[in-house]
């Protein structure tokens, strides 16, 4: 496995890290306002809960005390009635017991049901932002990382960040109604309790920093195992790593992964726990000194055996209040760290929308390239250099070229995907640039060489070529008699309506050239679309049915355009104009009798296919 660039990580970890440790609330806020919006009464009723269940167990403290002095009251006076007073106090405290238990389950079904919704919807604002991004953040591997470690952790975070918040509301009201009570006996005690969890939260509040820079740093390679368990388990690549026997070579990567991650997790595991117990001792030793303070002060006879139990009660329940506290915030601390990717993702920007307009001035002018470059980000070459062309309405084009020679680029920035570096591009006389999205859209119906197999319905993947007609039946048909696919279509079990792809059961499974006459279907379902672009769709068919749709592609877009990318000389002949690319330039350019004339590059390749073909 190549290096991956850890290091291009590292400076945003440190500043990252920097600000979650100052701003332990600083998604809180952001956390909570979307735990309200996705469901009011759920949230108040978590409130509501949290504040009783947080005062509570001071009550059941309290009435404790009342009944041991009961208790020791009755045996010493055996007055009337005190042994009725006791069973009474009893009983109120059972209630109490009671109603915490009915508090905690109440919590626990307010939150199971919060985060059913809660991940729904933060999974569908991963997803709604996904679809405004352009292609170029796609390819991009750092911005592919953040969307990946948005989906993987951050769906759950939020919850688990109000939750950790209301926790830590909880454990504040428990420990002020615990003060209150505990400050009667000394305001020193108070102040043992509070201190006594400081030195594990901070070990805490470190080793969070630790496991999630840890998380960061190594996402390419979790990345990498999360890849290698698609190609080992999924349908679409069984074959290859069947016939290769690739499988044990890919699981032993996958486990060498495990491993090297495995331990750095241990290591971070054995030295977080080693110090939680070293520090949490010190909590232990400040219970246990105060346990025999509050003994020896009921010993002097300063506080009555009730209030003794009281106290033990108050300090050992605030001690643990202390510390669920103390790592409740440790684990806000990573949540906000954890948030912090989702929010980057979700924030990251988007281009504006370009231009509004809808038409051009020159209809008849077509599509021009005016000297066009283009590099793609990162790359240290442009993909394509000074290209210069020219298609009427009616033309077709066909360009020709080795692979990696830039062909689909040239496609990618017609359609805008990508954009110019240097030159522009103009389709009726206006600037790709200032034409509206949709509008753009709706006039180009492309084919990709790597198009979309959908594992939806036979009529459905035709049907995406146009989204206002994707469940049309009838233009389903029209658009497949149009790709040569209807004949085929109709042998299927449930023609057009047959479910497509092994995900699902009885998907059926098409060969590679049927296929093909699906995405080409689907560039037909653009009725409107007067520009038309194959780029390589019928590689997997025979040259005869390949020329055979050529034709009747071009008797289809009389009065369009047609850009067909093609390595079979048999098709491309018949375009008007060809252009032939070589490392991004274009080096011929004319009709198939001019470019044999011209005797070049496009003669020298076409007369090594016909030797092929004879
Ligand atoms: P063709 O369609 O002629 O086979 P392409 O237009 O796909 O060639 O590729 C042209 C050049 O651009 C190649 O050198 C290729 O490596 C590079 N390239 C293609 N796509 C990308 C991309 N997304 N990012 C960076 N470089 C790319």
């Amino acid at each position: 496995m190549a290096e991956h660039p850890r290091t291009l990580n590292r400076p945003a970890d440190s500043t990252g890290s920097r600000r979650g440790f100052f701003g332990v609330f600083r998604y809180s806020r952001r956390a909570l306002d979307l735990v309200w919006t996705t469901s009011r009464p759920l949230t108040i009723g978590l409130a509501l809960l949290t504040v009783l269940a947080g005062v509570l167990p001071a009550a059941i403290a309290y009435v404790g005390a009342l009944i041991v002095d009961a208790v020791v009251m009755a045996m010493q006076t055996h007055a009337p009635g005190s042994s009725r007073q006791v069973i009474e106090l009893v009983a109120l405290e059972g209630l109490l017991v009671a109603v915490t238990a009915g508090a905690q389950r109440g919590l626990s079904t307010c939150q199971s049901l919060l985060r059913a919704q809660l991940g729904q919807r933060v999974n569908a604002m991963i997803l709604e932002k996904a679809l405004t991004l352009d292609l170029s953040q796609f390819e991009d591997s750092e911005f592919y990382d953040k969307l990946t470690r948005a989906r993987r952790e951050a769906s759950s975070r939020p919850l688990s960040l109000v939750m950790r918040t209301f926790g830590l509301a909880q454990n504040a009201v428990s420990l002020v109604s615990f003060g209150t009570l505990l400050v009667q006996f000394s305001p020193w005690a108070v102040a043992v309790l509070l201190l006594a969890g400081l030195p594990a939260f901070l070990a805490e509040a470190k080793f969070s920093g630790d496991a999630f820079r840890l998380f960061r740093w190594r996402s390419p390679e979790t990345r990498m195992q999360l890849y290698l368990e698609t190609v080992i388990a999924r349908e679409d690549h069984a074959k290859e790593v069947k016939l290769f026997g690739l499988g044990p070579l890919l699981l032993d990567r996958y486990r060498n992964i495990f491993h090297k991650l495995y331990k750095e997790d241990r290591d971070l595991t054995i030295r977080r726990d080693s110090w939680g117990f070293g520090l949490g001792l010190i909590g232990t030793l400040a219970l246990y000194g105060a346990y025999g303070w509050i003994a020896l002060t009921t010993i002097a006879g300063r506080i009555t055996l009730g209030q003794m139990t009281m106290y033990l009660m108050l300090f050992r329940q605030g001690q643990s209040a202390v510390s669920a506290s103390l790592s409740a915030v440790g684990g806000m601390y990573e949540d906000n760290l954890y948030l912090s990717t989702l929010y980057e993702y979700l924030e990251t920007p988007v281009a504006p929308p370009r231009g509004a307009e809808s038409k051009g001035p020159h209809p008849e002018d077509g599509i021009r390239f005016e000297h066009v470059s283009f590099t793609y980000p990162d790359a240290d070459k442009p993909a394509l250099e000074d290209i210069t062309l020219h298609i009427r309405p009616g033309e077709s084009l066909a360009l020709v070229g080795e692979n990696g020679s830039g062909k689909t680029t040239l496609i990618k920035l017609l359609t805008r995907l990508y954009h110019p570096t240097s030159g522009r591009i103009l389709l009726d006389g206006r600037d790709l640039e200032e034409w509206d999205e949709a509008a753009l859209r709706q006039r180009v119906g492309v084919i990709f060489q790597d198009f979309a197999r959908y594992q939806l319905r036979v009529g459905e993947n035709v049907g995406a070529g146009d989204v206002r007609h994707f469940e049309d039946e009838a233009r389903w048909r029209e658009a497949g008699d149009k790709g040569m696919a209807t004949p085929f279509v109709d042998t299927l079990p449930q023609g057009y309506g047959t479910q497509l792809g092994k995900w699902f059961k009885e998907g059926r499974e098409l060969s590679g050239g049927q296929w093909q006459k699906i995405a080409l279907a689907r560039a037909f379902m653009r009725s409107q679309a007067d520009i038309l672009v194959l780029d390589e769709p019928t590689a997997a068919m025979d040259a005869g049915a390949e020329a055979q749709i050529f034709e009747h592609f071009r008797n289809l877009t009389s009065n369009r355009i047609a850009i067909l990318i093609s390595h079979r000389f048999s098709t491309v002949r018949m375009a008007d104009q060809i252009i032939v690319i070589r490392d991004g330039h274009i080096i011929e350019r004319g009709s198939h009798e001019e470019l044999m004339h011209l005797d070049g590059h496009y003669a020298h390749l076409f007369k090594l296919q016909a030797k092929g073909y004879r």
